[in-house]
């Protein structure tokens, strides 16, 4: 699966005063008359529970500049417990007051959910657009870019360390057996993110 092309999104939302957001791949266009795009989203995330909920959110598309802190900010911790905001010196929003990312970004669409489909572990939201603008002319990043360019490289492991690593986010799971449906506490990818460390 790892052959598949993705881009990188941060997905916004707002419940509130309590804005948030995440880290998603899968926000595609659906149609173009009407300008449609589905997206979808982990139900263990934070911002999954806010968008069910309200129905409105953002895509900010990343580009190639963005730096891995992006990726801690919004990808490995949950906004339930952190305001993943909190360091940002910027309060941009769409008309729907929902923020998104002028930085490291090429342009920002918001959408309005008009069905959503449930697949287990994840929700499919297929949204009408409301709003779309340009915010730079970046290349979009691609997650394959983000492996090979902005993911730091592991740090010589311990070749005594048994144990597995997630390939996704470095977290590092330390015994002998994996179990099937593990899941990654750090980035919510499952067990064949894995890897034997030894
Ligand atoms: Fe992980």
């Amino acid at each position: 699966m790892f052959k598949l092309s993705y881009g990188l999104f941060i997905l916004t939302t707002k419940d509130g005063n309590k804005d948030n957001g995440c880290v998603i791949n899968t926000a595609v266009q659906l149609t173009e008359h009407p300008l449609r795009l589905s997206v979808a989203v982990n139900k263990a995330n934070f911002t999954h529970g806010i968008l069910a909920k309200t129905g409105e959110f953002n895509i900010s598309v990343l580009t190639q500049s963005v730096p891995f802190p992006i990726f801690e900010q919004f990808g490995f911790h949950s906004g339930k417990d952190t305001d993943k905001f909190a360091s940002c010196d910027y309060n941009d929003r769409t008309s729907n007051g929902i923020r998104y990312l002028p930085k490291h970004t090429n342009s920002v669409i918001s959408g309005k959910v008009s069905a959503t489909f449930d697949f287990g572990t994840h929700s499919l939201f297929v949204a009408d657009v409301t709003e779309a603008k340009v915010l730079s002319n970046e290349p979009s990043v691609t997650y394959q870019y983000y492996f090979e360019h902005i993911k730091p490289k592991p740090k010589t492991l311990n070749t005594l360390q048994k144990g597995y690593v997630c390939k996704i986010c470095g977290y590092i799971y330390a015994n002998d057996v994996l179990p099937a449906d593990f899941v990654c506490p750090t980035c919510k990818h499952g067990a064949s993110d894995f890897e034997r460390l030894n």
